[in-house]
């Protein structure tokens, strides 16, 4: 391991994503649970990633992009690796590195069967989201033409649910109700339940579970206790720390002003690093459980902090080259979303090149 220089610390946490994934199949011990693991990993670097979940027991993933299914070809070779976006590669492309498509329109699933043998592939039936997926016309087509569903080896039909983290919203049960229709007269393995979608209950598991953020801790109960463990951990060191009397403009077009004499830090953080700059003047790091205020506007590598409220009495002031902790037992992914007005997803997918990266499992 290289020795510091005073980057942030960005650890993942191997452990706890293989006891996320463990959870997730207990809610419905008698389904497997596939994980999705798109955008490396949902930002965590896919090849740690996809080790840590094939050894605690997943066997199918799914990513977005062909390239990203080749590249995780390399890393487990026996896995089921599906393509979310479709038959966006030769069909003999996907045979060689034995992937399998996410059908998403009717002319795919003909260009499927035009392959010399059934050959393994999802089928996907938008119920709601509009986004990919055979739509009510081409579903009603199918269901005079099944025999095209012999082109699929080892098939799944899969929907997705647009509003699973709201239970209350009724475009759940209409999405469950449209796909139940359809499915009963297919007669093929059913997956439907993202993360959220697996706490709906059991009338959307079906025969796989198909969970991605939830595996990388974030809070798939939103308003509820989070089920999950804390899988990454942000930690920014201090480069300086600076007296500035009252009155002063920090950061970039002085948007903040120091009301009283001030203490403020500026640590290695900014938005070439993903850290939005939405968060200026709202987010907060945490120093010994103390929150502390990001002040003015976040830059392209640095944001200031402004130390003056810390309680002494509680812990010794941080200097240079403490840590401050912007992700962890003090502060969530999902909490962070919030002060960018964004969500857990975006802040994993948007976690930067530039911090060290630690991986440990404990
Ligand atoms: C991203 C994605 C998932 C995983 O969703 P999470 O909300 O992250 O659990 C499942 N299915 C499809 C089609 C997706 O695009």
């Amino acid at each position: 391991m290289t020795a510091s220089t005073l980057r942030s610390i960005l650890t993942i946490n191997t452990q706890a994503l293989g006891e996320n994934w463990h959870r997730l199949q207990a809610q419905a011990p008698q389904t497997p649970c596939a994980a999705v693991v798109k955008a490396d990993g949902y930002g965590l670097g896919i090849v740690p990633v996809a080790k840590a979940l094939w050894r605690a027991g997943a066997r199918f993933f799914y990513v977005a992009h062909f390239e990203e299914a080749l590249a995780l070809r390399q890393t487990l070779p026996e896995a089921e690796i599906a393509v979310l976006n479709g038959l966006v590669a030769e069909p003999r492309a996907f045979l060689e590195a034995r992937l399998r498509p996410v059908l998403n329109s009717l002319p795919e699933l003909e260009a499927w069967g035009r392959l010399p043998a059934p050959a393994p592939a999802n089928l996907h039936l938008d119920t709601g989201m509009a986004r990919l997926g055979l739509d009510d016309d081409e579903q009603a087509a199918l269901l005079q033409r099944p025999a095209m569903l012999k082109a699929m080896q080892r098939p799944f039909v899969m929907s997705h649910l647009a509003s699973a983290e709201e239970p209350q919203d009724p475009s759940n049960r209409s999405q469950l109700d449209q796909l139940k229709a359809v499915t009963a007269r297919l007669g093929l393995p059913v997956s439907f339940a993202n993360s959220s979608g697996i706490f709906l209950g059991p009338d959307y598991h079906f025969d796989q579970l198909r969970p991605g953020v939830a595996l990388y801790g974030a809070n798939p109960t939103p308003g509820q206790v989070n089920p999950m463990r804390r899988v990454v951990r942000l930690e920014c060191p201090i480069l300086q720390v600076r007296s500035l009397p009252q009155d002063r403009a920090v950061g970039y077009n002085g948007t903040w002003r120091s009301a009283k004499p001030s203490r403020i830090a500026t640590v290695p953080l900014g938005y070439a690093d993903g850290f939005s700059r939405q968060h200026s003047n709202t987010a907060k790091l945490f120093w010994q459980g103390q929150p502390v205020p990001i002040v003015g506007r976040v830059s392209m590598d640095l944001v200031t902090l402004d130390l003056s409220d810390l309680d002494a009495s509680q812990a010794p002031l941080p200097q240079a080259g403490d840590t401050l902790e912007l992700l962890g037992d003090q502060q969530s992914v999902d909490h962070l979303a919030q002060s960018a007005h964004t969500i857990g997803y975006e802040i994993l997918t948007s976690l930067g090149a530039r911090y060290e990266r630690r991986y440990e499992a404990a």
